[in-house]
């Protein structure tokens, strides 16, 4: 929980002061989009508290599904994906050695500051014990000036942990605000697992009438500029073409799952043709655009044969 205490308040819109500080609300201002109102003395949203909570009593059980790979017992699939290759299943063991690692250290932090703060005797460093007096208190955390950096430390602890735990299970992508006019929600891709097959499905979270077809992505994508320009005028209707919009970017195991191609593929085309790409947290992640105009063209080039 590092920077925890001072930072917390960063980002709120200006509007107001009770603007929530919450990762999710974060990422919806960064994207240009409306965020929470903290509420009841709180730093956090009605949402981004309860996604607090729940996050916090899903990381025993991550934590639990994160043993069972790294004892190699029952990833589904794994066994037969990598029988004859070379050490078998060591890259997911490794990860979720680390994924438990940080799970217990992040409980134990943040439990450590309750107990202290409040002067109560810390619980026991076991996962459900950290886990249920977190809970305990998450309301507490939720008025506090490091609320911020509990929610995303959480959050990002447990799409870590699900994917290391979870590798084969379908997974969602974030793209942007949604496209249908005077709709506040974002639009997600679901793809499917690795081993599973299959094609993607675009969902908006604020209403499920929002959905489209993964193969209508490309034509929803044309409308989302659009939409940026909206939310990021502020003014609905007004100067629809200014505003630049928000650049997406991608992980390289994303890119392959949307336009169904071998990673081995995206990691040659993105050298190959240059997109643009940013480093976050070892991470390489590569332009949206830049992949989409290169499978359109491959697309319209099989398609002249
Ligand atoms: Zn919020
Ligand atoms: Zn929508």
């Amino acid at each position: 929980m590092s920077g925890a205490g001072g930072t917390g308040t960063s980002g709120t819109s200006g509007t107001s002061g009770t603007g929530c500080v919450g990762h999710e609300c974060g990422t919806r201002r960064a994207g240009g989009r409306p965020a929470g109102r903290a509420t009841g003395g709180h730093r956090l949203c009605a949402g981004c508290h309860r996604r607090l909570a729940e996050d916090i009593r899903r990381l025993p059980g991550l934590y639990r599904d994160c043993e069972r790979v790294l004892g190699g017992a029952s990833a589904k699939g794994l066994r037969e994906r990598t029988s004859g290759g070379p050490l078998p299943g060591l890259p997911f063991n490794a990860a979720a050695a680390e994924a438990r690692a940080a799970i217990m250290t992040v409980l134990g932090s943040w439990s450590g500051l309750v107990a202290q703060e409040r002067r109560l005797r810390p619980p026991e460093r076991g996962i459900t014990a950290l886990s249920v007096f977190l809970l305990r208190h998450t309301d507490w955390l939720a008025a506090h000036p490091a609320a911020a950096e509990a929610t995303r430390e959480v959050a990002r602890l447990v799409v870590r942990a699900d994917r290391v735990a979870h590798p084969d299970q379908s997974r969602r992508i974030g793209l942007g605000g949604c496209v249908v006019p005077g709709c506040a929600g974002l639009l997600s891709a679901t793809v499917p697992g690795g081993a599973a097959g299959g094609h993607p499905a675009v969902n908006c979270d604020a209403d499920p009438q929002h959905s489209w077809a993964g193969h209508q992505w490309t034509q929803l994508r044309r409308l989302m500029p659009r939409a940026a320009t909206r939310a990021g005028a502020g003014a609905p209707g007004e100067n629809p073409a200014q505003g630049a919009v928000a650049e997406r970017w991608l992980a390289a195991t994303d890119i392959a799952r949307l336009w169904d191609t071998p990673v081995g593929t995206v990691y040659r085309l993105a050298s190959e043709q240059r997109w643009r790409r940013q480093h976050r947290s070892g991470r390489t992640f590569y332009s949206e655009a830049d992949a989409h105009d290169c499978f359109s063209r491959r697309a319209q080039r099989s398609r002249q044969g």
